[in-house]
């Protein structure tokens, strides 16, 4: 279940290595869906009967909608779907297309998506859909991201289904990860409310891009939320991600203010983002607006699907980055997908100490004692 340690990219789908063609991807994950829903009487529906009407949107003149998910605000004619492709207006009624079908249905350790501050050492059943609504050109799961409904033959899983599923596994927490779980915000929330009565958390792992009120009501279905900071800069975004900057910061404000637990991943690619001076002024924006708690991870980048022409980060930038956010007074920092480094264990910002010890995805040791350090009482921020 657990992939191997040197595997470049945390959180990636299984099966999506960035060697299979995408019709391989696709067939593999089907596959996997139904061997991972062994047991779940999964309901056959063809995908375009009974579709399920979008949350988010209002009614234009003329049979359009204006989407009010994220940002893009995409502006929709009748049969025609927005720039994530996996929402279409019907004759003036906005609809997904991805309610009920998970392209990918898997159990990880929460440390893969990564969250390290959040029951360490627990499993997490994480799905995705298809779908995104950024085009990063270092998409390590871009057989997910970029592929529509009509690419994938999932069955439909209806959210108490995907609820009990995790029961039945013992998982702690539902992540909705892999792909942008902002696209198939009305399924997450479902699966939350069904997963919250059963006692099972729900954790989510997105890029942020997303408006205030969906996200405000997000907030209050799910648990922590861990949001991946592509850069510091607008153009980097603008030209590497198909997005904007300013949306994703003042999702980690809200995020913050609404006292969700709130993790941050940057990934590191050379000579895009790994200047220095961006990422100082990064950190004293996240020290101002999340506060000196937030944990924040840098991670390795590997060349894969657009960016394949880029070397994987040196670790000497990674270890550059974490020296200057530390010096900058955040006091949770990590390098991930560097495994062995000392770095990727948590320590006791007061006393020094070890309290979380880790190896890879794997939990080698707690000092925690009712979520403060066993050495000297501090209180260690998080979901234990
Ligand atoms: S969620 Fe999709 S349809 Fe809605 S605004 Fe964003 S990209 Fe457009």
């Amino acid at each position: 279940m657990d992939k191997p340690r040197n595997t470049p990219g945390q959180d990636r789908a299984p099966g999506a290595d960035g060697t299979l063609t995408r019709r391989s991807f696709i067939t593999g994950t089907a596959a996997l869906i139904a061997a991972s829903a062994a047991g779940i009487p999964a309901r056959a529906r063809a995908r375009d009967e009974d579709p399920f009407e979008a949350r988010y949107y209002e009614k234009l003149d003329h049979e359009e909608i204006r989407c009010l998910l994220c940002p893009k605000e995409c502006r929709i004619g009748d049969r025609e779907r927005g720039y994530c492709g996996v929402r279409e207006n019907r004759e003036g009624t906005y609809y997904t297309l991805v309610y009920g079908n998970p392209c990918s249905l898997h159990l990880d350790p929460i440390e893969k998506k990564p969250f390290f501050h959040v029951m360490p050492g627990t499993a997490a059943l994480s799905l995705s859909t298809v779908g995104c609504n950024m085009e990063c050109k270092f998409c390590q799961n871009w057989q997910i991201s970029q592929s529509r409904p009509e690419q994938v033959d999932t069955e439909f899983f209806p959210p108490s289904l995907i609820a009990d599923r995790a029961v039945s596994v013992k998982a702690s927490s539902i992540a909705y990860t892999y792909g942008e779980p902002v696209v198939f915000i009305e399924y997450m929330q479902d699966i939350a409310a069904a997963a919250r009565k059963k006692s099972v958390r729900n954790v989510v792992v997105t890029s942020g891009y997303i408006k205030k009120k969906p996200l405000l009501d997000l907030c209050r279905q799910v648990d922590a939320i861990k949001i991946d900071l592509k850069a510091f800069r607008e153009n980097y975004y603008r030209d590497i991600c198909s997005a904007e900057l300013r949306p994703v910061l003042d999702s980690i404000e809200t995020i913050a203010g609404e006292g969700v637990w709130l993790e941050i991943v940057y990934l590191m690619v050379p000579t895009l983002n790994d200047d220095p001076g961006p990422i100082r002024e990064m950190a004293r924006w996240l020290l101002k607006h999340a506060g000196t708690d937030v944990p924040l991870h840098f991670s390795r980048f590997f060349p894969q699907y657009r960016l394949k022409n880029l070397p994987p980060t040196p670790v000497s930038s990674l270890e550059r980055a974490y020296d200057i956010c530390r010096e900058e007074g955040l006091r949770f920092v990590y390098v991930g997908n560097v495994p062995g480094h000392r770095t990727e264990s948590t320590y006791c910002p007061q006393c020094g100490k070890q309290v979380i010890s880790r190896s890879g995805y794997r939990i080698r040791g707690i000092e925690l004692v009712d979520g403060a350090c066993r050495y000297c009482g501090e209180r260690i921020p998080g979901i234990w």
